[in-house]
């Protein structure tokens, strides 16, 4: 069973929560971002983890790719602002967002997912990106707001590792369906996937589940599936946590590889996420 949190621990989220209250522009509530007159996006889903490093961004990726296979109008909305990575994983190194009308064009990958990341409008990608948060915040909703989205059906969003005050004030502007929580192994048994389960509940935000990255490898001799962290608590932790279980990902090596190289989007396996991305598909009808 995961450890329950400390009424410490519960002080500290509250206390970040009401911080980013604070800082909110309406005092009266968050102001929610709409997408620009020609654009319509029907489905906003947020990635999520308790902190980086995780597999969040490339969760995000796998979301896209196989909605994409399944013939759904995708794009990605990169807010993870200081720590970017998918326009490398879908290779768009070196490309830059076009403007028309005032308003940035999504970069467009080799599938047909739109994607919209800081890399894409800095002048050096490269370049750290030391903003607070209300700069933060700013070009977030102008990748919401000015952006030429389309018609999208599903917008994943790359949402900030963390609870901290970015990641609460996205969950506040973002007009979010719901959210896949993603986690390590060692998250389930320490308190770190709790705060993104009750960051979500406190934002009203349903969780469509939680997604074990990195959970186990295959035996590079026999073949035989490895569990280096121990077995997994996925079914127990979201049992826990009144949450749906979904996908148990390996540790692939090749799509790390992927990854660095641009070409996840041609190497992901048939079905990576197979089980998030039908429970997507199901509250199909629950959106806006
Ligand atoms: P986060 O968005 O949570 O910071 P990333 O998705 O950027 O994490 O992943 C961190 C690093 O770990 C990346 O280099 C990524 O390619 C690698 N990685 C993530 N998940 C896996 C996996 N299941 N197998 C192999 N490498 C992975």
């Amino acid at each position: 069973m995961p450890d329950t949190m400390s009424d410490a621990d519960r002080e500290q989220i509250r206390q970040e929560f009401e911080t980013a209250r604070g800082k909110a522009p309406d005092q009266e509530g968050p102001q929610v971002f709409q997408t620009a007159p020609g654009s319509s996006v029907k489905h906003v889903i947020g990635v999520v983890s308790g902190k980086g490093g995780v597999g969040k961004s490339l969760v995000t990726g796998a979301l896209a790719v196989e909605l994409k296979r399944a013939g759904k109008k995708v794009a990605i909305l990169d807010a993870d602002i200081t720590g970017p990575s998918i326009p490398k994983m879908f290779g768009m190194s070196g490309a830059r967002a076009t403007a028309t009308d005032e308003r940035l064009n999504p970069v467009l990958s080799v599938g047909g997912i739109e994607v919209m990341s800081i890399n894409l409008v800095l002048e050096h990608e490269t370049d750290p990106v030391l903003w607070r948060g209300p700069m933060l915040m700013g070009v977030l909703r102008q990748f919401y707001e000015e952006c030429n989205w389309g018609d999208i059906d599903y917008l994943l969003v790359d949402m900030p590792p963390g609870t901290g005050d970015v990641a609460l004030t996205v969950f506040q502007s973002m007009p979010l369906d719901g959210v896949v929580i993603v986690s390590s192994p060692q998250d389930l048994v320490q308190m770190v996937v709790s705060k993104a389960v009750n960051m979500a509940a406190m934002m009203e935000v349903p969780v469509v589940g939680l997604v074990e990255n990195m959970s186990w490898l295959p035996c590079p001799h026999c073949g035989k599936r490895v569990e280096p962290f121990g077995p997994s608590r996925l079914a127990e932790t979201a049992d826990y946590y009144g949450i749906r279980a979904l996908d148990q990902l390996p540790i692939d090596p090749n799509l790390a590889k992927s990854c660095d190289a641009g070409t996840f989007e041609q190497d992901l396996p048939q079905g990576f996420v197979a089980q998030a991305v039908d429970q997507i598909l199901a509250h199909e009808e629950l959106g806006r």
